[in-house]
């Protein structure tokens, strides 16, 4: 088994995690088995009670872990499912040795960040080899080096080289390299402080990625090999791409799946055939439509992160670009609904928590349904849309979830066991599978009966309400197995209406479009 650590230098936001992502899909085009993880030094034991305006979206994996956004990039470029050794954070780590201590597990030792912190990270790295059994374990060290809350993860790092030999890992370090426009020249300088700080950790790299605006130029690369003390081959550039999907190509191109396989030692070819095939769709499309999402978190697109890709995979797939309309719930009203979306091809309302903003999306909602506009409603959107169907077309007119108002009629309601519960890491999360009821949007699309798709909710469709809707013509187009737990609904007589209970960009590909994203694109197409 192999390891290959990626940190960061000089600035946050260089896309280590896009480089990290790619460099799996490339290992993964020569036939390796890949396994991603990411650290990340703050004190939140995951990232799931985190605000999505501050940290963007929450990524669920299978297995129901709450993770950095950047476990999606993961998981898109390479396709292999992560799992809770995914992600560990600082506060996840210090819970656990804390609570060890509590249990007495430390036998009266004192106890301290070196060896006890150090020996959890460790612990998680090899528990995650020993899981995927994969070939390589690529971990990304997020922040920056210089950060006092990532140095016991750069320790840890150092000590797990040593113990697994040096030969068997990789220490891979992505830096700014900046334009300095007044002098017009690219500048090494940066980089070469964030090496010597890294070096101060006991951490040599073994190869620099150049994150630069254009290409930065051979005398700079060399520049950097030489007074980093890495081969010229092994300072990789990596410049702007015309799109996220095309770096695992740029990477290739200027070396690192070669460089690293030299390293370990590793014979075989690349194929990269799929993934140029879906690159050259990219570049392939013509018209638009427009997709107005509507949410709360709009100002920060991040929130939807996994939706957005989604969305442009089905616009790959459909040859289409899709422009996305982002539109405050909060902002919406009576007066201006119409005016708002009749510019709209179709409607999407993704998931969200809290009464906020919960009006307009109900407005949003009701557009669609009446106009006949393409509406796919994800997680709260499926709660939305019940909750609309019960005002407006089952009478009961105080319709509204259990997370919003106790006093209305909760149509959508807490889920039995989560009553009381404490709010970290208490929701139905991860996969569930799916029973699909026949002549259905769901079945046309899915073109299967049984289906399994991630779940992130506490709140979920209430079955004293289940007969009222039925009879008022609502249709329950997926159920658990048991038919017990509503998980999709759909509207008869229209284009494409459709509410899920689930997450279905969590498992979007660009190369394999999601078929719901894929069918409400080619809806909307026609619209
Ligand atoms: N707030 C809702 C619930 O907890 C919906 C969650 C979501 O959209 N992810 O059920």
């Amino acid at each position: 088994m192999k390891y290959i650590f990626v940190t960061g230098g000089v600035v946050s936001g260089l896309g280590k995690g896009i480089v990290a992502a790619s460099l799996g899909r490339l290992l993964r085009a020569r036939g390796l088995k890949i396994a991603s993880q990411k650290f990340d030094p703050y004190m939140n034991i995951d990232p799931g009670t985190m605000n999505p305006m501050q940290h963007g979206e929450v990524y669920v994996t299978e297995d129901g872990a709450e993770t950095d956004l950047d476990l999606g990039h993961y998981e898109r470029f390479i396709n292999q499912n992560l799992n809770k050794y995914s992600n560990l954070t600082s506060g996840k780590v210090y819970w656990r040795v804390l609570n060890k201590e509590r249990n007495g597990d430390y036998d009266g030792q004192t106890v301290q960040i070196i060896p006890h912190v150090t020996n959890e990270i460790k612990r998680f790295i090899r528990k995650n080899a020993e899981y995927t059994k994969a070939d390589i374990v690529i971990t990304e060290i997020g922040g920056t080096i210089g950060d006092i809350e990532s140095q016991p993860f750069l320790e840890a790092i150092r000590q797990f080289a040593l113990e697994v030999g040096r030969k068997n890992c990789l220490f891979i370090h992505v830096c700014l390299v900046p334009f300095i426009s007044g002098s017009d020249e690219y500048k090494s300088k940066p980089t070469q402080h964030s090496v010597k700080e890294l070096q101060a950790s006991g951490i040599h790299p073994d190869i620099i990625i150049t994150r630069s605006e254009s290409d930065c130029g051979e005398n700079i690369r060399k520049k950097i090999a030489s007074f980093c003390n890495v081969d010229e081959d092994c300072v990789i550039q990596n410049s702007t791409a015309p799109s996220l999907y095309e770096v695992p190509l740029l990477l290739h191109k200027n070396g690192l799946d070669r460089v690293v396989c030299k390293k370990f030692n590793i014979k075989g070819r690349c194929d990269l055939s799929s993934w140029k095939a879906m690159v050259k769709n990219i570049h392939s499309r013509k018209g638009k439509v427009v997709v107005g999402l509507v949410g709360k978190y709009v100002s920060l697109h991040d929130s939807y992160l996994s939706i957005v890709e989604a969305l442009n995979h089905a616009s790959y797939a459909n040859h289409v670009f899709v422009e996305i309309k982002w539109i405050d719930s909060e902002k919406i009203n009576k007066e201006n609904v119409n005016e708002t979306l009749k510019d709209v091809d179709s409607i999407i309302v993704p998931g969200g928590f809290g009464y906020r903003g919960i009006e307009g999306m109900i407005l949003a909602c009701k557009y669609a349904r009446v106009n006949k506009v393409p509406y796919f409603g994800i997680c709260l959107g499926m709660q939305i849309a019940v909750i609309e169907y019960a005002r407006n077309v089952a009478n009961i007119k105080d319709a509204t979830s259990g997370e919003f108002d106790r006093k209305g009629s909760n149509v959508i309601d807490i889920m039995e066991d989560k009553i009381g519960k404490q709010i970290g890491g208490t929701m139905r999360l991860g996969a569930y599978p799916c029973m699909i009821a026949n002549n259905t949007i769901m079945e046309e699309a899915y073109q299967k009966s049984l289906i399994s798709e991630r779940h992130r909710h506490r709140y979920e469709f209430n079955n004293l309400y289940r007969d009222t809707l039925i009879n008022s013509g609502l249709v329950i187009s997926g159920t658990s197995p048991d038919g017990k737990i509503v998980e999709t609904i759909e509207v008869k007589d229209h284009p494409f209406f459709i509410g899920v209970q689930f997450h279905p960009e969590f498992k979007s590909r660009p190369n394999h479009v999601h078929p719901l994203f894929n069918m409400f694109i080619k809806k909307s197409m026609k619209g």
